[in-house]
């Protein structure tokens, strides 16, 4: 069965929780082929839920399993993060302060063991 439209709900991809959610837009294909799957993903966005925490001035910490995730030059791409499902998050300037480095992103991949250590050095939970 073929289920693909002219139309579509835009849908992103959270990098800090991995889920799919509705961006509210419709796609639109300009030259009405039946393209598009009615729910496609276009790309990465911050959740309404960690968009709200990041306006807050909020890091993401998310651990993934090193073995697992690929590494491009140093660092993991959200697609190629194996999420461990651990998250943390941070206010920014403790960031700044714990990994001796600005952070600019919204979120930050961390390999097991780091969420730990934070939480005795801050004795916060997450
Ligand atoms: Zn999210």
């Amino acid at each position: 069965m073929n289920t693909k439209s002219h139309v579509g709900m835009e849908q992103k991809v959270c990098p800090v929780c991995g889920q799919a959610f509705d961006t509210g837009a419709i796609l639109l294909d300009k030259r009405l082929r039946n393209s598009l799957e009615r729910h496609t993903v276009t790309g990465w966005d911050l959740c309404p839920e960690h968009a709200a925490l990041w306006n807050k001035g909020y890091i993401a910490l998310v651990e993934c399993d090193p073995e697992k995730s690929t590494f491009t030059s140093g660092t993991i791409k959200p697609e190629d993060a194996y999420r461990t499902g651990r998250i943390a998050h941070i206010r920014k300037a403790a960031a700044t302060r714990i990994f001796n480095m600005p952070i600019d992103g919204p979120v930050a991949f961390v390999e097991p063991g780091v969420i730990d250590q934070l939480e005795q050095l801050t004795g916060e939970a997450p």
